[in-house]
């Protein structure tokens, strides 16, 4: 039995040290990025934060608001062709940069992207999901999805170690998404014991992917502004939300009200509230991956993103980056055993 004795960290293991700097203000952070993808050889520039591609987060009306800010949304695999159709009938080309169709790996899924993509030629990102990205059959599905859409870019996962990110690439992704087991809704790591704390994660994946010109998402953890910071430091070149953007007027999911107060659903797309909505209940060889939440109902996501925003940029002025691509090279963590005075909860 081999034991890897290296501490593997989590956002919350670390903190980010000051540095000296010459920037007086955070308004004098440019949180835009450029990247040129491997294999699309599509050049994309913008602020590189990602919806999530769930039900609740990863909304036609949260692409809307976040296109405004130059963000992206996943959005979620569930609309069908036709509510695609509606959805861009008029829209801009903005959009169409700032938003990824998401699928799965199933014959089903490859059919209805290849629906929404002919439909629709000027989007740009396909993003392959699913739970566990090691399977070689999902391998095989990255390769063909390539095949098929020579210049789109592509994003492939969920991974958590180099090799596999190596192997995602190499089959055609142009970006890997890196995280098991940190969401917010998720219960892999009670479910099934398998995991990786995320900041490693990160710092890993983006290791391997930068060696081969690939990129990556860390996908999930962030619980907090400065989470996305960290990721972004550790080597991340977006950084995709869940948790953090639900909620929202924008956001999916039902409200409840309790005692006067309004709350809104968040589930795991593995979850049985998920899996009851989309594929008539959880089957009878799985177990129920994720959780179902109710998040205090938080208004317009507009004012979140501002709030995020403002925390990257802050993270940015404390190491003296005076844009997001140099704040990776500013970084060192230290490793923390308290992370911020909670006298007051
Ligand atoms: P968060 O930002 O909420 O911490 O994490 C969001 C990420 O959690 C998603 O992008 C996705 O990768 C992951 N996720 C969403 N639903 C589930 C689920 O039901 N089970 C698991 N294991 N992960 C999920």
């Amino acid at each position: 039995m081999f034991v890897d004795n290296d501490v593997k960290l989590g956002f919350s293991d670390v903190l980010i040290r000051p540095k000296r700097s010459n920037l007086k203000s955070r308004s004098q952070v440019d949180l835009v990025r450029t990247f040129k993808f491997l294999h699309s050889k599509r050049e994309w520039t913008g602020v590189p934060v990602i919806s999530a591609n769930m039900d609740t987060t990863g909304t036609f009306e949260v692409a809307e608001v976040l296109a405004k800010h130059a963000m992206l949304t996943a959005v979620h695999k569930h609309y069908s062709p036709v509510q695609w159709d509606e959805f861009l009938e008029g829209k801009d080309e903005v959009i169409y940069s700032h938003i990824m169709v998401s699928t799965g790996s199933s014959e089903a899924d490859f059919e209805k992207l290849t629906t929404i993509m002919k439909n629709h030629p000027k989007l740009h990102f396909i993003c392959i999901d699913v739970a566990n990205g090691y399977a070689e059959s999902f391998v095989e599905f990255v390769r063909r999805v390539r095949d098929s859409f020579e210049d789109k870019t592509i994003i492939a996962g969920n991974v958590v170690t180099g090799e596999m990110v190596e192997e995602l690439l190499l089959a055609g992704a142009d970006v890997v998404k890196v995280g098991i087991g940190p969401g917010s809704v998720c219960t892999t790591r009670v479910k099934a014991g398998v995991g990786y704390p995320q900041l490693s994660a990160v710092i890993e994946c983006a290791d391997a992917a930068h060696g081969l010109g690939g990129r990556i998402i860390s996908d999930g953890g962030c619980t907090c502004p400065g989470d996305i910071a960290k990721a972004f430091g550790g080597g991340a070149d977006f950084v995709m939300l869940g948790g953090m953007l639900a909620g929202h007027d924008e956001s999916g999911g039902q409200i409840v009200e309790r005692n006067g107060q309004q709350f809104k659903l968040f589930y795991g797309m593995s979850s049985t509230t998920a899996m009851d909505k989309h594929s008539g209940g959880v089957a009878s060889y799985r177990a129920s991956e994720g959780k179902t939440v109710e998040v205090p109902y938080r208004g317009p996501i507009e004012e979140t993103v501002r709030d995020i925003l403002g925390g990257v940029r802050s993270a940015c002025t404390y190491v003296g980056a005076a844009s997001l691509k140099e704040l990776t090279k500013r970084t060192t963590f230290i490793r923390v055993q308290e992370q911020e005075n909670r006298i007051f909860g």
